[in-house]
């Protein structure tokens, strides 16, 4: 068994806003984040591909109690990518006060954001980021 694309791979190309993903041989699906196995139909036949990073969001929601070592309040939301899977990430550029249903459709494009890690960690964490594109 062999991961073609690692957390750490994914993880060194989110900190350049490059998202990679899997690209399935069998029956063509994109899966993202990094899986062992294809998301629509199993098969192992993958490729590592470079994604757009463009998307559209699906749903949302305003964190307003943070797990500890974040601060609130942030919105989360999951992305509908162009290449078909949904990815979830910290949609930033908002006013998480202000934040309303307007937001759900709205074009997005990838970024990242470095979280420095807490006791729950080994270290440094790359996050998903979508800045919403008016
Ligand atoms: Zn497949």
């Amino acid at each position: 068994m062999e991961y073609k694309l690692t957390a750490k791979m994914f993880a060194e190309a989110l900190k350049e806003n490059r998202l990679l993903g899997l690209k399935c041989n069998r029956c063509g699906a994109y899966t993202v984040p990094p899986k062992k196995v294809c998301l629509e139909c199993a098969s192992e036949d993958l490729e590592v591909v470079e994604l757009s990073g463009w998307g559209q969001i699906q749903t949302f929601t305003v964190i307003q109690v943070p797990p500890e070592g974040f601060e609130a309040p942030y919105i989360v939301g999951m992305a509908e990518l162009d290449e078909g899977p949904w990815l979830m990430g910290n949609i930033v550029g908002v006013d998480p006060d202000e934040a309303t249903m307007d937001l759900i459709g709205k074009r997005v494009k990838l970024g990242h954001k470095i979280h420095p890690g807490d006791k729950f960690s080994a270290g440094e964490m790359v996050a998903v980021t979508f800045s919403p594109q008016t």
